[in-house]
């Protein structure tokens, strides 16, 4: 082999996962053994006979005869593929021969043409979701977010989340590590700490009041997080129903937008933040979206504004 399947095998020859090779996972079911080669391909066991038994391998002068060949089934003798094989295996007196002879023992022919097995599947048969599932068995993926969208938020609030969660959101701290620099990286809107997105949705005391304000409207303890991870888990509060988790995630989620949003106002177009105001918008845009993207049309606006969903 030349070329580029010298590379793609290459590859291949590499990938082991929990100590198993990914080529010994492939195996040769034997049909009437005319494309099964005796020594060289893995069929009588998880190995390949010329590595289990290597100095009958180095004694036999034809490496790649193929096992209708090489074993006479009906004496189940091994003949191998150089015709002085069988004699010198006559006198062998090393024990590997006694040991292959035990393996093939009860092997048999058939007329079926030979085939490839995936050796991990219940049925033998391969399938790339399979070799999927094997990379990943040894892989612990507990620790991962899992970012869950919000069916009734729209999608610039879903994505806005996700870039969240990925700490992929142009604030001034996060410009600034790529270089992109515009004077001050003090948050605009308290002017004391460096504006991350951590400050921004979690610790600035102007987000802090809009987090007192949603927890009192939605009956839930106050709400103070210490990482961005924990706005995607606020809505998880032991008490509430479904409903009511549904709800908070997606006020949660529009308190994060509307924050950002009065951030872009006050830097790009001088307008004061005014919370009071502010939280208005959230608990009417939520309304809206909740009542209508959500299709609970029931709902009335007391009741929202209430947090009485039942
Ligand atoms: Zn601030």
């Amino acid at each position: 082999m030349t070329g580029v399947w010298v590379s793609i095998v290459k590859c291949i020859l590499k990938v082991k996962v929990a100590g198993t090779n990914l080529v010994s996972l492939f195996k040769r079911e034997v049909g009437n053994g005319m494309d099964i080669r005796l020594w060289l391909d893995p069929w009588a066991c998880n190995d390949t006979l010329k590595e289990r038994f290597p100095i009958l391998f180095q004694k036999d002068k034809d490496k790649k005869v193929c096992v209708a060949d090489g074993f006479c089934w009906e004496s189940n003798k091994l003949l191998g593929g150089d015709i002085n094989f069988a004699p010198w295996l006559r006198d062998d007196t090393n024990g590997e021969g006694t040991s292959l002879l035990q393996l093939l023992d009860g092997k048999q022919l058939s007329g079926t043409n030979d085939r490839w097995i995936w050796s991990r599947s219940k049925d033998s048969t391969f399938s790339v979701k399979l070799v999927k599932e094997w990379l990943n068995c040894d892989k612990d993926y507990s620790n991962r977010q899992v970012f869950k969208w919000c069916k009734w938020v729209p999608r610039k609030c879903n994505i806005f989340m996700w870039r969240v969660g990925l700490d992929r959101i142009p604030t001034l701290a996060a410009l600034n590590t790529r270089n992109c620099r515009f004077g001050s990286l003090l948050c605009g809107m308290c002017d004391q700490h460096e504006e991350s997105v951590g400050h921004l949705l979690l610790e600035c005391e102007v987000a802090m009041e809009f987090w007192q304000k949603i927890g009192d409207w939605c009956k839930v303890s106050p709400l103070f997080f210490f990482s961005t991870t924990n706005l995607f888990k606020a809505h998880n509060v032991e008490g509430l129903g479904i409903k009511e988790k549904s709800v908070l995630k997606g006020i949660v989620f529009i308190t994060c937008w509307c924050i950002w949003k009065a951030r872009n106002d006050l830097r790009f177009a001088n307008i004061t933040i005014n919370v009071d105001r502010i939280f208005n918008d959230i608990r009417s845009i939520g309304f809206l979206w909740y009542r209508n993207r959500g299709k609970h049309r029931s709902i009335m606006w007391n009741d929202w504004c209430g947090f009485n969903l039942r």
